[in-house]
């Protein structure tokens, strides 16, 4: 069996880079071939269904059935030129990554020929048979009847061999069964709140975008150590495996050179990228060994997040190609790093101003300090909701678990946004000076003119603003960052509105606008001080600061997902339009069954590792201990036999300890395991899971680990951490 692992090692090891031979031409040659863009849309539709088109891209007007099925003619045409023979409403479901029914073009003609078709209605509503997708009890099987919408703000792609339409999924009583929907519903109302709000400093601001950059990270793998992990397989990470006597000690990896076999791995990454229009800009490696990051350059949120899902389905699928599995787990590997999503979000005008970034007049900053404090106060308020959108039972071994940084949310400034803040918190009317005609000083001599220095940086921070956006750290590396944004959206929105009555009131019993803002904003400033935190957040001192400012602490996972539930995020969500209750319940109630399923197959894969192959493994380690013992008393004397036999008794002794605390463990497991699966309540059961079950995980682990640092490594069965993580 252990043969296995050092076949594996030897041939991973053996594994030559594969050359990638890119397309003819430069980059710009053929980004974006694979995507009906406004390029395409131009050539293929007539002027007037063209302009239509973009009517509805560009200011969501709703598009007629005629013009449906112009526009569904001239994708057609492209798509089958592209040699796509099939098409797919192409959706994001609750369960994390995308879905997907292929229809061929083809149909029979009647002739004993086929003639390929689509329709406008085909390319605007289709009823995926989808029961079995989650939904929280929206629709039970018997009415399990949801709809895929066209969603034409992001253009439709080809992928391998077909055209792939991003829809909206929703139950045919209207609720959302996916992440788009609603995050479609949250950009809109954020863009409603800060339009008004951008009037205060100018009238000619039409619409604002959110903005998303991801940042993804990864972890590669070679296939054939990952085939002979079944952990890996089945959960994503390593349930087992003793630290490697170097890992990211040296910090040698971060920034090194890349790999040739992962350099052409990202090359080919990034061409199919490019020819589905997702413009990705850096690529480097990551802190821990075997781990790396990309980026493109941030988009329109909604077009970003699906651009993160393709590059999602395209790092599983290229990696294959050059004999790596891409792991998108937060934490594959106990003792190194885990892997995040930087989500850097801002917000910007059509008149192409970015709301997050200093200006150069007064006005202008003023304007910026406006959006920064909204936000400030947004994330305040919403910080134990902001924490629930990122919170799974995968990102917990990132945030909040043992080794993980805490989770707490809180936000880094850096040193001159924070001065300024604070000064305005503690200043008088009458020594904050904002007349227009004025330079806007902010008071603080020396700075005329807002300079936000980007480099003042704090990694440990995990909303922090770094110069012109903020970053929201915490979202987990697996995630749809629809999840967190919607919420951030929405969260924003609602403080917008709010920010804008009460400048109103002011306005309106006499105040000047400018001192009406000013006036809120110091409040709003003193009010959201406490999520303002620029110190080490991955400090313990900070947990108990955290927790005397009022920020939500909780670690429990499935607890956390209750502040969906809260009357402020109801009200938050009922207000802004994005969810009802009715959603929020339902999409709880997926939350808590996902949370208890992973942990239930970590529980069952790790019992049967620890079954059948950890503990044969020692006991057979240990038996040859004893041979050796009892051959040790055949040869010399007892005193001698006893001396000489002594250390590998204390082996034989400790294996057997272990051995006995494991399988006590795996048995308590399974008995936890079917109480808690009694439990009818979804929160209650997941309560369970993570109260009874996580913590028997770790005992048992613990035991393993020790364990392999014991065993023959000749007869160890599973690939050791410096294999998985050093062969590339
Ligand atoms: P770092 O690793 O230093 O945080 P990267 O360059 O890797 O930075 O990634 C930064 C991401 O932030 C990129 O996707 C970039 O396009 C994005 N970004 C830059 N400015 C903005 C902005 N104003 N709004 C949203 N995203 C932004
Ligand atoms: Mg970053």
């Amino acid at each position: 069996m252990a043969k296995l692992r050092f076949n594996v090692v030897e041939s991973a090891f053996k594994k030559k880079a594969k050359d990638v031979t890119p397309p003819a031409g430069t980059t710009s040659d053929y980004f974006g071939s694979l995507v009906f863009n406004k390029e395409k849309m131009f050539k293929y539709l007539s002027t007037d269904v063209y302009a239509k088109l973009t009517e509805a891209i560009d200011n969501s007007v709703p598009l007629d059935h005629a013009t449906a099925e112009k526009i569904a003619a001239g994708m057609k045409t492209w798509a089958l030129e592209k040699g796509a023979t099939h098409y797919t409403h192409w959706f994001h479901p609750l369960t994390e990554g995308t879905a997907e029914k292929h229809d061929a073009f083809a149909e029979p003609d009647g002739k004993g020929g086929v003639i390929e078709r689509f329709s406008g209605k085909l390319l605007i509503q289709q009823e995926p048979d989808a029961s079995s997708f989650p939904s929280g009890g929206i629709r039970n099987t018997f009415e399990a009847r949801g709809y895929t919408a066209w969603d034409p703000s992001s253009p439709a792609f080809i992928m391998d061999d077909t055209l792939c339409v991003p829809t909206v999924f929703i139950a045919y009583t209207g609720e959302s069964l996916d992440y788009k929907a609603p995050l479609l519903k949250s950009i809109e109302a954020v863009n409603k709140a800060a339009v008004d709000v951008c009037h205060y400093f100018g009238k000619d601001v039409k619409k604002v975008y959110s903005y998303l950059g991801w940042e993804q990270e990864y972890f590669l793998v070679d296939e054939d150590l990952f085939a002979a992990r079944p952990d890996l397989a089945l959960t994503g990470r390593t349930l087992m495996g003793h630290e490697s006597s170097k890992n990211q000690q040296l910090d040698d990896h971060y920034f090194g050179s890349i790999p040739s076999r992962v350099q052409q791995f990202m090359k080919e990454l990034e061409i199919e990228a490019w020819k589905l229009g997702i413009p990705v800009k850096t690529r480097h490696n990551e802190v821990a060994p075997n781990q790396f990051e990309l980026a493109p350059v941030f988009e329109e949120c909604n077009l970003a997040n699906d651009h993160n899902l393709l590059i999602m389905a395209l790092l599983r699928k290229i990696a294959r190609r050059h004999g790596f599995r891409v792991l998108l787990h937060e934490k594959p590997f106990k003792g190194i790093n885990g892997s995040g999503k930087h989500n850097n979000w801002s917000l910007g005008t059509d008149t192409g101003i970015p709301l997050m970034a200093p200006g150069k007049t007064p006005k202008e900053n003023l304007r910026f300090i406006t959006f920064v404090v909204n936000v400030l106060k947004a994330v305040h308020r919403h910080n134990a909701l902001l924490k629930a959108s990122i919170s799974s039972a995968t990102n917990a071994h990132r945030l909040g678990a043992n080794e993980a940084p805490p989770a707490i949310i809180s936000s880094f400034l850096g040193s001159q946004l924070s001065a300024v803040l604070d000064h305005l918190a503690k200043s008088e009317n009458e020594d904050f000076n904002l007349a227009e005609k004025q330079a806007f000083q902010l008071d603080i001599t020396g700075i005329p003119q807002l300079f936000i220095d980007n480099t003042d940086r704090n990694r440990t921070s995990s909303f922090a603003f770094t110069g012109n956006r903020f970053e929201f750290r915490a979202v987990g590396s697996s995630a749809n960052c629809g999840g967190a944004l919607l919420v951030l959206n929405a969260a924003v929105a609602e403080q917008l509105k709010e920010f804008k009555i009460e400048v109103d009131k002011k306005i309106s019993s006499g105040k000047k606008p400018l001192d009406a803002i000013v006036d809120v904003l110091r409040k709003d400033a003193k009010e959201s001080a406490a999520i303002r935190f620029d110190g080490n957040g991955y400090s313990e001192a900070w947990k108990a600061e955290a927790l005397k400012r009022g920020l939500d602490c909780e670690t429990s996972v499935p607890v956390i997902f209750d502040a969906y539930l809260t009357p402020s995020s109801v009200k938050l969500f009922e207000s802004t339009g994005v969810m009802t209750h009715k959603e929020l319940e339902a999409r709880n109630e997926v939350k808590w069954e996902v949370y208890t399923k992973k942990i239930q197959i970590e529980a069952r894969v790790l019992g049967d590792l620890a079954m059948n192959h950890i503990i044969p493994i020692a006991t057979r380690y240990q038996t040859s201990l004893i041979d050796n013992v009892y051959k040790l008393r055949a040869l010399f004397s007892e005193d001698e036999a006893k001396r000489l036999s002594a250390k590998n008794l204390e082996i034989i002794k400790d294996i057997a300890e272990r051995t006995i605390f494991i399988k006590e463990k795996a048995d308590e497991l399974v008995e936890a395991r079917k109480i808690a699966n009694k439990i009818e309540d979804e929160r209650e059961k997941a309560v369970a899971y993570h109260d009874e079950i996580v913590p028997k995980l770790e005992a048992i682990r613990y035991h393993i680990d020790k364990l392999e640092l014991v065993v023959d490594d000749q007869m160890w069965t599973l690939p050791k951490y410096r294999e998985l993580l050093f062969i590339r």
